[in-house]
């Protein structure tokens, strides 16, 4: 099958086959799935027969805005619309262990890079080559799962090798409304029982990347479902998780942290836990607020609230809010009003009424208090509760 015609919406990788004339290259991955699925992929994926390093200058041509290169002979290109160009040497892995990084070497063909890959789907190839330009290498019957709808293994054991891709199979069937063939569901039970020996940030990166999906209360549900939760956890009901994102603005990797959240354990132990991961300290941070709030009793009182617990990330209370439906609306209305409490007399205006040192603070901080009760909401308001501060003080 030949996909030149397909390949003409996208002029960039006409001029990169142009570029690189008799060598070989193929766009692979991603890219060829996503061009049968009618939608443009942003990264290109582009696998060669040789030395990486010989098809830098060709590609510097196309007027990347940056350039590296990095492990497993592999450069990586990015250019000014944003796009990302992935350039990597065919490849054979061996895996010596469940779990582990493969030993890579070199492979002979582009057929036996793609019989390496993840799922069929994934296992296509573009010839970028200028004499075939767009030819389609489906060695695993790809396009045939495509069509059908189905996530399919190309090897017994993948997912032992590497259990990521059991994270990256629920991803792909939520993305694409897909189904799992026989084999890849029986390879379920291989990652449940392999899972707990991959690193956490390995897991991190999987659950990032699911946070990025539409889909992906559910992605994080079918995740512990099929047992890719491989530490103590509570196990959060579908709606939590979906209500959680809906309480997000908007869908990024970075949200991983507060869905891992609704799974945190409950009982003793959890701190420990939380500080034995290895974690960025805003990303401990939002666990550590939310376990403070997790079980605590509530005092719906927007003032009482801030008083205790105003310095609780923000993302912290929108997981409680989830946690705890109770909370709900108590929780989106004081983040509400926080966002309008700011006092709008200044620290000077108030030495000029008489105030000196530490009580200026303190004044602030109350009509803080007294704005998110709702007491306090013009700055005239500000100015009499002041005066009456005054007079108390001076006993009139
Ligand atoms: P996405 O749209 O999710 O980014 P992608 O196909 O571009 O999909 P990448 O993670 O960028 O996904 O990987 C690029 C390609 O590398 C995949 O299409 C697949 O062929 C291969 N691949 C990635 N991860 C694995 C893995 N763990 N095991 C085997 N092959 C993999």
């Amino acid at each position: 099958m030949n996909l030149a015609d397909r390949l003409k919406n996208d002029p960039f990788l006409k001029r990169l086959s142009d570029l690189l004339g008799e060598r070989e290259a193929y766009v692979v991955g991603g890219y060829p799935r996503d061009l049968f699925l009618g939608k443009r992929s942003p990264d290109i994926d582009i696998v060669v027969l040789e030395d990486v390093r010989k098809f830098v200058e060709p590609i510097r041509e196309l007027g990347p805005v940056d350039f590296r290169f990095s492990e497993f002979m592999t450069a990586k290109f990015l250019f000014p619309d944003g796009r990302v160009l992935d350039l990597a040497r065919a490849r054979r892995e061996r895996y010596p262990r469940p779990a582990v990084l493969p030993e890579v070497e070199p492979a002979e063909s582009i057929e036996e890079d793609l019989w390496r890959r993840d799922f069929s789907i994934n296992a296509m190839a573009i010839s970028l080559k200028r004499t075939n330009f767009g030819e389609l290498i489906d060695p695993t019957g790809g396009l045939e799962d495509l069509q059908r709808g189905r996530i399919r293994v190309l090897k017994e054991g993948s997912f032992r090798d590497d259990p990521t891709r059991a994270y990256r199979a629920i991803r792909y069937s939520l993305r694409f409304n897909f189904s799992y063939d026989s084999l890849t569901e029986c390879e379920f039970d291989l990652a449940r029982k392999y899972v707990r020996l991959l690193s956490f940030p390995r897991i991190e990166n999987e659950l990032r990347r699911g946070s990025a999906e539409e889909r992906r209360a559910e992605f994080f549900h079918e995740a512990e479902a099929r047992g890719l939760f491989p530490w103590e956890h509570r196990k959060p009901a579908l709606k939590e998780l979906k209500d959680l994102d809906g309480l997000l603005a908007e869908r990024k990797e970075e949200d991983w942290i507060l869905f891992f959240a609704l799974f945190l354990p409950e009982g003793p132990g959890v701190l420990e836990f939380v500080h034995s991961l290895p974690l960025e300290k805003p990303e401990k941070k939002a666990l550590l607020d939310f376990l403070g709030l997790r079980d605590e009793e509530i005092e719906m009182d927007p003032g009482e609230f801030h008083l205790k617990h105003g310095k609780s990330a923000e993302e912290a209370l929108l997981v409680l809010a989830a946690f705890r439906p109770a909370l709900r609306d108590f929780i989106l209305d004081y983040l509400e009003r926080k966002k309008k409490a700011t006092p709008q007399i200044s620290a000077r205006e108030l030495i000029e009424m008489g105030f000196t040192g530490r009580k200026i603070g303190e004044i602030l901080k109350k009509i803080k208090i007294l704005r998110l009760q709702g007491k306090i909401r013009t700055k005239e308001e500000e100015r009499s509760f002041v005066q009456s501060q005054l007079d108390e003080r001076s006993g009139r």
